[in-house]
């Protein structure tokens, strides 16, 4: 019988998952050099982590949430997106109560069910950082800094910052309510989903991607021209703090972001880059979350950034090569003496932090473990056979110059890492 991965959860391996291993390397220095702290979560979490704050009225809790059943009563559900549970995390260990501003980033794999394609997976990863208990404007900016700066760092430029604000608990039922009068005449038109959405969450509409519902709320008010005085405070420090981290944006009122928490500020990166799916990463502020898990408010931005499709932005830019991992030394003894002196040698210099291969099948030829040298991409390959060791030598070859070289068996070990230095 054939077992297949579970669809729309992929293996890493060979050159793909080295170029991973390279962004995520990357990824974790420009957190730290931002002075942000790794922060994991486990993988379940209870059901209402994420219905009392993502939102019941959203795809990702309506359909999306792979849910599994604890001793047969109690819902829990394998993280569907960052935030939700590290908000947890921190409330849990009153991490907040310090009232200073805290930089967290977190790195782990997501679970949705969508209909896999490209950049759209069951399984998949995210970078995402975070700042709570700072209020200031001038955070935001710097969560979308951080984001910028790692498109930057690979070199990626064509993409889009779009930038906008969904308000607060004070000026934004007024605006929903602005909002409906305006669609109302035009509900028949919108797609299934709108109509849904639209007694309870009419802002959702703005971000519907289909042509008829774009069509209708066209020109419909904006939320940023109907914001109460602290959010249009909040909103203007916020776009001077971006341009002033040279940040290049564009405000688009359409950005509400799916999910229910969000305050005040709300972007979104795109990229022609990746085809149909465009997003790249987004986020916002969500200051109010905290009272959903029992605790006082607290302020909170933070990001969130798909893997799979940086890499897929990566790859079309070609901006990454796949950087493998290669052994300095490999070992071809030629008969059992020879596999005597050489294996406990090996492991000396692995230990010494050397990468050292040896063949360990005694019966192959030297032509079958010079290719495997070859294969393995090794700097040099060492020789040793009867011979070499009745006249007290081991040959030494540079793999790229096939250049060789006579050492002192005696004095083997360090010979060959002084080739290391
Ligand atoms: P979201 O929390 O939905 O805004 O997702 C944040 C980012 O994660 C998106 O901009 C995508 O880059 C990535 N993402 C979301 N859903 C998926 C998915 N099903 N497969 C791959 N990447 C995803």
């Amino acid at each position: 019988m054939e077992i297949h991965a579970v669809r729309g959860m992929h293996d890493l391996f060979g050159e793909e998952m080295d170029r991973w291993r390279t962004v995520e390397s990357r990824l974790r220095e420009i957190a730290t050099s931002f002075s942000y702290q790794e922060i994991r979560t486990p993988v379940l979490e209870k059901m209402e982590v994420f219905s009392h704050t993502v939102g019941d009225e959203t795809d990702i809790v309506e359909k999306q949430m792979y849910t599994v059943l604890n001793e047969g009563t109690e819902k829990l559900v394998l993280r569907p997106e960052g935030t939700a549970g590290f908000i947890r995390s921190v409330v849990e260990h009153q991490l907040q109560q310090t009232g200073h501003p805290q930089r967290f980033y977190y790195y782990l794999p997501m679970f949705r069910h969508e209909r896999p394609q490209k950049g759209r997976l069951r399984q998949f990863h995210q970078f995402g950082a975070e700042i709570i208990n700072d209020p200031s404007p001038e955070a935001d900016a710097e969560i979308i800094a951080v984001l910028d700066q790692v498109y930057r760092s690979f070199g990626i430029s064509e993409y889009e910052v779009r930038v906008n604000s969904v308000g607060c608990p004070e000026c934004r039922p007024a605006y929903k309510e602005l909002l409906k009068e305006y669609i109302r005449p035009n509900l028949d038109s919108l797609c299934g989903e709108c109509q849904k959405r639209f007694e309870r969450s009419p802002l959702r509409i703005l971000d519907c991607k289909k042509p008829n519902c774009q069509g209708v709320v066209q020109s419909a008010p904006r939320m940023v021209n109907h914001l109460c005085v602290n959010c249009q405070g909040h909103h203007s420090t916020f776009l001077h703090a971006l341009s002033a981290a040279h940040v290049k944006f564009t405000e688009d009122p359409n950005i509400v972001r799916g999910l229910d928490y969000y305050t005040r500020t709300a972007f979104e990166f795109t990229s022609d880059l990746l085809g149909a799916q465009s997003a790249l990463g987004g986020g916002g502020r969500y200051d109010g979350i905290s009272t959903r898990f029992g605790a006082k408010t607290f302020p909170g931005v933070g990001f969130a950034l798909g893997m799979e499709r940086l890499l897929i932005a990566l790859e079309a830019k070609q901006a990454i090569q796949a950087n493998p991992q290669s052994p300095v030394f490999y070992f071809a003894p030629l008969g059992e003496a020879a596999y005597h002196r050489l294996f406990p040698l090996s492991f000396a210099l692995k230990r010494r932090g050397v990468p050292t291969l040896m063949a360990y099948e005694k019966d192959k030829g030297l032509k079958w473990l010079m290719k495997q040298a070859d294969r393995l991409n090794a700097k040099y390959a060492l020789l040793l056979g009867d011979d070499e060791i009745k006249h007290g030598k081991a040959i030494l070859k540079d793999m790229k110059t096939s250049e060789q070289e006579m050492l002192d068996l005696h004095h083997l070990e360090e010979s060959l890492m002084r080739k290391t230095t």
